[in-house]
């Protein structure tokens, strides 16, 4: 899956976990509360990460004569600007937030750094469908995880 879509729902599902969470530990100290919200965040990120990659998609976008920066760049400062656009509009916890996104992230920062997760290579789907056609599911699929988000 492209990075922005990673971003976006690891971003929304680590809210929507941690927010879940913070009833559980309603009756904990503030720091304690805090604390489980970003580790249920960071977890439901990565969880995010695997569903997402299990799905058939094609990342065909990356493969270009310079390589992955040209794509790669932009588009994380575009995910990256929008997640935290909406996290300063309507007062999110950013720790809470980023803790969502740094889950959704890492399986594929560590692919880059030729870390293998054997986790994350299984659960990755084989089958690759039309470039034109995963783009745009990967877009919608951002865009409704943003207007949770939001
Ligand atoms: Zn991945």
């Amino acid at each position: 899956m492209n990075a922005s879509t990673h971003l976006a729902v690891g971003a929304t599902v680590g809210l929507w976990c941690a927010r879940m969470a913070a009833v559980l530990v309603s009756h904990k100290p503030p720091q304690v509360q805090l604390t489980v919200q970003i580790g249920v965040a960071l977890v439901a990120g990565t969880l995010s990460h695997l569903a997402l990659d299990a799905i058939p998609h094609n990342d065909g976008i990356y493969k270009t004569a310079l390589g992955t920066a040209p794509v790669l760049i932009p588009e994380l400062a575009i995910a990256f600007g929008a997640i935290f656009a909406f996290v300063f509009i309507r007062g999110l916890d950013p720790l809470i937030v980023f803790a969502g996104v740094v889950g959704a992230a890492w399986p594929d920062l560590f692919l880059m750094l030729n870390v293998n997760v054997s986790i994350h290579e299984v659960l990755h789907s084989l089958h690759k469908p039309g470039l034109v056609g995963s783009m745009a599911v990967q877009l919608v699929i951002a865009i409704v995880a943003l207007v949770f988000l939001f």
